[in-house]
């Protein structure tokens, strides 16, 4: 079983801190809900008293309605073959294109308002949006829809974007389209500072910032990823194992542990930081690394060992060395995940 252990008091006290720190701070919950799973997501910004949350996709609308009594945003842009949902009086669609505009604001002749929109702004990420001058042409289409603001989605720099903010804002006031009510700009991956500065230089605008890495997983030391000990086989040198007839190196074990493909765990470079001289002296010593075995992010006896072979669907098997205490099966041990890609067959919140 592959667990995630969550210290519920510590997890809170983080996100309650967050929304604190920042009131119109949009929950975004999408994909895989960051490993805790969308449904959970969406009762836990209930709870914390989103008036929006923002999906990934049109595939994740439905869920997030039924699971959350906030309005829900779709990042990504509407585009006429996104029948799913055409209106909901908690939908928020993203417009990028004018054609799109046209299509929506000319759309659903059954539906008794108009669908609110958010107009995004092409930024230097170069993904969605509109240019200044798109933006400029949308003003003058503007048809049936309520625009109830602009999004912008900045790349994550270690530099400012205020510079980039500014010049989006200054098209944002040319296009005639920032009035009230639609006086928001929803953003993504600005920093506390950054938002500070441009709340003071546009006092007249309501900035939301859009965070799930750093609300959902912002506080690691809550969470704790466990995998249990399925079996193990002592091998001498030479023995065969796996799907692939590999032999063992030397005298030890096989390991057989919970977390495979299908949870989101897949072969790591061998370590992040290695540098070529760190690699060639461990070709040197002639480690079992430099035989072909990769690093896994299984931990035992606190260290992370290596995958005998790649991972499987449900389990991974492990290489260990004679004379190192291995678990008996049944117990947990740490394993390193990367939450945005990770199914748990369980969570623990204590
Ligand atoms: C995913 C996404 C976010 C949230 O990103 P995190 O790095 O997880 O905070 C914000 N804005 C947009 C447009 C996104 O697609």
């Amino acid at each position: 079983m592959l667990s995630l252990y969550v210290d519920g008091d510590r997890w809170h006290d983080h996100l309650h801190r967050m929304t604190a720190a920042q009131p119109g701070l949009v929950p975004v919950i999408k994909g895989n809900g960051y490993g805790f799973g969308r449904e959970r997501l969406c009762r836990v910004s209930d709870d914390l008293g989103a008036d929006i949350v923002a999906v990934g996709t049109y595939a994740e609308v439905e869920q997030a309605l039924r699971g959350s009594r906030a309005a829900v945003m779709v990042l990504s842009p509407w585009r006429p073959f996104e029948a799913r949902v055409s209106y909901h009086p908690r939908l928020v669609h993203t417009l990028g294109r004018i054609e799109d505009l046209r299509s929506l604001s000319g759309g659903d002749a059954r539906a008794e308002h108009p669908p609110r929109v958010v107009l995004e702004l092409l930024t230097s990420m170069l993904r969605h949006g509109f240019t200044a001058r798109g933006l400029r042409e949308a003003a003058a289409e503007v048809g049936d829809v309520e625009v109830e603001g602009f999004a912008l989605h900045l790349p994550m720099t270690q530099g400012s974007h205020l510079a980039e903010v500014e010049r989006h804002m200054e098209d944002i006031v040319a296009s005639g389209l920032a009035v009230a009510p639609s006086r928001r700009v929803f953003v993504s991956h600005m920093t506390d500072a950054e938002l500070a500065r441009l709340a003071a230089s546009w006092p007249e605008f309501e900035f939301r910032p859009r965070v799930g890495t750093r609300l959902w997983l912002g506080e690691r030391g809550a969470l704790r990823p466990r995998a249990s000990i399925l079996d193990v086989h002592e091998v001498e040198r030479g023995d065969v194992f796996g799907y692939r007839g590999r032999s063992a190196p030397k005298h030890g074990h096989i390991v057989i542990v919970s977390g495979g493909t299908s949870h989101g765990v897949g072969l790591e470079a061998p370590s992040a930081g290695a540098s070529v001289r760190d690699r060639a002296a461990r070709l040197a010593r002639g480690g079992l690394d430099a035989a072909g075995f990769v690093r896994s992010p299984f931990t035992i006896a606190g260290k992370q060992r290596l995958f005998a072979e790649p991972p499987h669907m449900q389990a991974s098997m492990l290489f260990v060395p004679a004379g190192t205490p291995i678990p008996a099966p049944g117990s947990e041990i740490p394993v390193q995940v990367r939450y945005t890609i990770t199914d748990f067959d369980r969570i623990v919140v204590s």
